[in-house]
């Protein structure tokens, strides 16, 4: 079910957990639909107060710069900081994996980020020849079947800190997947390739931490 404010579509009988997309600029509405589709309760997060009650969080691709401007104006970078910092499980795709990286490269003046996820980001990484693309990608932690990625202007990850592990790699050996406990990150789109296997591989990490009752969520209950 996705609710925006007293709006709600998708489906009704969604048992949870209560997943937030971060939902200032980029393509939300194609996580939400994906997550609405396996079973997720799903709240678009615009305004501090949406962050409250959520078990996890994607912040899906666009534009990091925009969406850094955003989420400091409209007050949720902070909530979703301190939120990140007590264990909030997050998925990052293309910019969102921007957003969650610890240390950003080529990043404009001024930009800030809300971290979390102890890798390097190069942001626009592919250059102008190449920005766009699309590839099979082997992910071990997702099965046998590659993962058909398709990159927009994406990021990589340079390096990935000591509590980070890669996922997935190009065949150069630039790390284009990673977690870190409850964290992942792609440079990638999965949500618009029709293949479900990160969000489903997120959801059981939301699912897992919600079980073991560390969400902060009053409203987990059917
Ligand atoms: N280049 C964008 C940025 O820096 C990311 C592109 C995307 O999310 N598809 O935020």
């Amino acid at each position: 079910m996705v609710t925006l404010r007293d709006e709600s579509v998708g489906s009704a009988d969604a048992t949870g957990p209560t997943v937030g997309v971060l939902a200032l600029q980029g393509d939300f509405r194609e996580h939400a639909r994906v997550l609405g589709e396996l079973g997720a309760r799903v709240v678009l997060v615009r305004r501090p107060e949406d962050v409250e009650g959520i078990d996890g969080l994607v912040i899906p691709g666009g534009e990091s710069t925009v969406m850094d401007k955003l989420s400091r104006a409209f007050g949720v970078a902070e909530p979703l900081r301190r939120r990140i910092a007590e264990g909030l499980p997050v998925y990052g795709t293309c910019a969102g994996l921007i957003m969650i990286a610890d240390t950003l490269l080529d990043a404009i003046d001024g930009q800030q980020n809300l971290g979390g996820l102890d890798v390097v980001v190069r942001r626009n990484a592919f250059g102008s020849q190449n920005q766009s693309f699309e590839t099979d990608l082997e992910v071990p932690a997702l099965g046998d079947e590659p993962v058909r990625a398709v990159f927009i202007r994406g990021p990589v990850v340079e390096s990935v800190g000591e509590r980070a592990t890669p996922l997935a790699s190009l065949p150069d050996g630039r790390v284009v997947a990673v977690e870190q406990g409850d964290l992942v990150g792609t440079s990638f789109h999965p949500e618009i390739q029709g293949d479900v296997r990160f969000h489903e591989y997120f959801l059981a990490k939301v699912r897992a931490r919600v079980r073991a009752g560390d969400s902060s969520s009053p409203s987990t209950a059917a």
